[in-house]
């Protein structure tokens, strides 16, 4: 599932084929995702032009002109391809946008979402609604941007019983965070994803802090790289090897200490740790 640095990869990518770009035709194959679609979405995406391309969280936020915001949602299997010629659709495209120049310049990119599972979602909006939107209205702050701290964690950790694991996989806490860097994120902090998320304070919370966003900004480097190795055309975009120390890795000999890294469920997701490592 991605999360925040395949999202960042997703927009990286994105951002020069949509931004000053205008959209001269939209194919939208079903009325629904994870949830219903907007009404007449390709007719309302025609002619319309892109300004930026924005992330929060796990979500793209593609904005367009007339302060409207298009929110791409990858869920748990969504990916997208990017084109410079017209594509022949594969089973599970269930959104093409073709991209020019102006509205009436020759195509330049086709941009495809593809999502088997199909529990992505697209969205669009008025950007003066973002702060009320479904899926943004609660989320904690960019763990990359200057509200997120040692402080932030200590405070929003506060009082919480549950384990840590599980307070850094909720957006409302700390946004963008899944599985996969969760593990990686309590790993390199040394603290245990078993350990109560109210005794995240001081030191550790300075070390935890610092891990998440190490962890992050390793993984989007790794994107980066995917992203300028990426040579065949039409490739899936968003899913790169990770450099993981723990995520995946039970059994094998923890690189810090070799002990055996062990996998335990929390709340139905899969943890992964050092049992000597992490405390
Ligand atoms: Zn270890």
């Amino acid at each position: 599932m991605p999360e925040l640095p395949e999202v960042e990869t997703v927009r990286r990518a994105l951002a020069p084929v949509l931004t000053q770009h205008y959209v001269t035709a939209a194919f939208v194959g079903r009325n629904d995702l994870r949830w219903p679609l907007p009404k007449n979405l390709a007719e309302q995406l025609v002619g319309r032009q892109f300004t930026n391309v924005d992330r929060r969280g796990k979500y793209v936020l593609m904005h367009l002109d007339q302060q409207d915001i298009l929110l791409l949602h990858l869920g748990m299997s969504g990916s997208i391809r990017i084109y410079d010629t017209p594509p022949s659709l594969r089973k599970h495209d269930h959104i093409m946008l073709t991209m020019a120049a102006s509205p009436t310049a020759a195509a330049r990119h086709y941009i495809v979402l593809n999502d088997p599972r199909r529990f992505g979602w697209v969205d669009l909006f008025s950007a003066t609604h973002q702060d009320h939107h479904k899926l943004l209205r609660h989320m904690g702050p960019e763990p990359l941007g200057n509200a997120f701290s040692a402080t932030h964690l200590q405070t929003v950790f506060a009082g919480r019983q549950g384990p840590v694991k599980n307070a850094l996989l909720n957006q409302q806490l700390i946004a963008g965070i899944g599985n996969i860097y969760a593990s990686e994120a309590l790993f390199h902090a040394g603290v245990s994803p078993r350990r109560k998320a109210a005794t995240i304070v001081g030191q550790r919370a300075e070390r935890l802090a610092t891990a998440i966003v190490k962890t992050l900004r390793a993984a989007i480097e790794d994107g980066g790289t995917s992203l300028r190795d990426h040579v065949q055309p039409g490739g899936e975009i968003g899913y790169f090897v990770q450099r993981l120390a723990v995520y995946g890795r039970d059994g094998q000999a923890c690189q810090a200490c070799t002990t055996p890294i062990k996998m335990i469920v929390q709340s139905g997701r899969s943890s992964f740790y050092c049992p000597r490592c992490q405390r």
